[in-house]
């Protein structure tokens, strides 16, 4: 049998109140997201709109990809910039038309709107609009705001997508869904789903009244509500983090959709055993251990849910940028009660209050991680999280191994700093 948790029947952490703080906050943009967005969609590009400070953020975050092909650019905005919208938008045109007449390869172009073009007012939708009439039909050109004014690090990716949602139409596409979920859902008997983004620009999903929706992320509001401004109903369920994330977000599209619950046990429960037995390795390491978390990514919610419950670690603190109710609804509900929740940051209370709980593990931004790591307290990146493939029975053990790695190598450092002193 498998050892998932039920899910409680009290309300958790539902009804628990939320510290809210609007201080300063030390969180990357929402640019930060072309770093894996590129991956998700592989014929677009990402067009950033913006100054010599985002060229390097977005560099220096996706190092990685020296070794792809470069899927994403800046167009700077300098001094002669300012002095008229009419030069930067012609610059802005001769850039795009000498991009694409070397890149026959994008079919999808995003200038992607940052602090220096918000500052100036340029209007990049309306650019879009005249760069697509123009490269129609080979490319389409959509634009969306990872401006540090407006967004936080994950939230670029949902601009992004919720952009996405007005092309979507009515017409029947062969979307392939190469997806781990897609075996799960066919197996129980849904067969029309589609995956949002599609890994083609060309592939996009039909969208109707009839259309439901699942979330897999839980920081997508603005395309959640672009979803359903154009008909589509949320299936509200947890997020498929860990075994019973993946059990009880299965369990929901299932039920939604009036799919038999022994079909439904049947599909999943070798997955589900097989994960779990997955996770005891890294029990060993998190059972008992505390973890506080600061707001970066909007996954914290669900996150400490999973390392809770199915890996006993203790929760002190848990803070989110947002906090969504409607969709952590289940989520919230699921947490054990007595812990902190907040939302938004004043970054020195809070760095007071986490060293007060001296938490075994921290889970923050790059920007607070060396400072903390100084003072002794093992950190987990949160942008690792984000772009990790972390979802789903067959990662949950990889999951669970991000948080462990960081405790076993501090473990080793004391040890082997105990051994030189000795
Ligand atoms: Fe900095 Fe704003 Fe550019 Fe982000 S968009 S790198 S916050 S200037």
């Amino acid at each position: 049998m498998s050892a998932v948790i039920p899910i409680a029947t009290d309300t958790g952490c539902s009804n628990a109140p939320v510290l809210r703080e609007r201080g300063q906050r030390e969180v990357f943009c929402g640019l930060t997201g072309i770093v894996w967005l590129h991956r998700k969609i592989q014929d677009a590009f990402f067009l950033v709109v913006g100054s010599r400070t985002c060229a390097h953020l977005i560099q220096s975050a996706a190092g990685v990809m020296i070794f792809a092909e470069p899927r994403f650019a800046t167009a700077i905005i300098d001094d002669r910039d300012l002095a008229g919208i009419a030069n930067a938008n012609e610059e802005l045109d001769r850039i795009v038309t000498k991009l694409l007449s070397r890149r026959p390869d994008i079919k999808m172009l995003f200038l992607v709107g940052s602090c220096p073009s918000e500052v100036i007012k340029l209007d990049l939708a309306t650019a879009a609009e005249r760069l697509s009439r123009q490269f129609l039909p080979q490319v389409r050109v959509l634009n969306y705001s990872g401006s540090g004014i407006e967004t936080t690090f994950t939230q670029g990716e949902d601009a992004c997508l919720a952009s996405l949602v007005p092309q979507l139409t009515a017409e029947d596409t062969d979307a392939a869904p190469g997806f781990q979920f897609a075996r799960y859902l066919r197996a129980m008997g849904i067969e029309r789903l589609s995956f949002f983004p599609p890994r083609s620009s060309r592939a996009l999903p039909r969208l109707g009244k009839n259309t439901r929706y699942l979330l897999v992320q839980p920081f997508l509001a603005e395309t959640a509500r672009a979803l359903e401004e154009r008909g589509a109903q949320r299936i509200a369920a947890p997020f498929p983090f860990g075994v019973e994330g993946t059990t009880e977000w299965l369990r929901a599209a299932a039920q939604s959709f009036g799919l038999d619950a022994q079909r439904f046990e049947q599909v999943t429960m070798p997955a589900r055993e097989r994960a779990t037995k997955a996770l005891e390795r890294q029990r060993e390491w998190l059972q008992g251990r505390s973890i506080f978390f600061f707001p970066d990514s909007q996954l914290e919610v669900p996150l400490a849910r999973f390392l809770s419950r199915e890996l006993g670690m203790q929760l002190t603190e848990v803070g989110t940028p947002y906090l969504h109710r409607d969709h952590l609804q289940q989520e919230l509900e699921m947490l054990p009660a007595g812990i902190t929740l907040s939302e938004g940051q004043d970054v020195e209370k809070q760095l007071d209050r986490c060293r007060a709980h001296a938490p075994d593990i921290v889970v923050c931004g790059l920007g607070l991680a060396n400072p903390l790591e100084a003072d002794g307290i093992t950190t987990k990146w949160s942008i690792e999280l984000v772009f990790s493939p972390v979802h789903g029975y067959e990662q949950a053990a990889d999951l669970a191994e991000l948080f462990a790695r960081p405790l076993r190598r501090r473990a080793l450092l004391n040890k082997e700093q105990e051994a030189t002193c000795s």
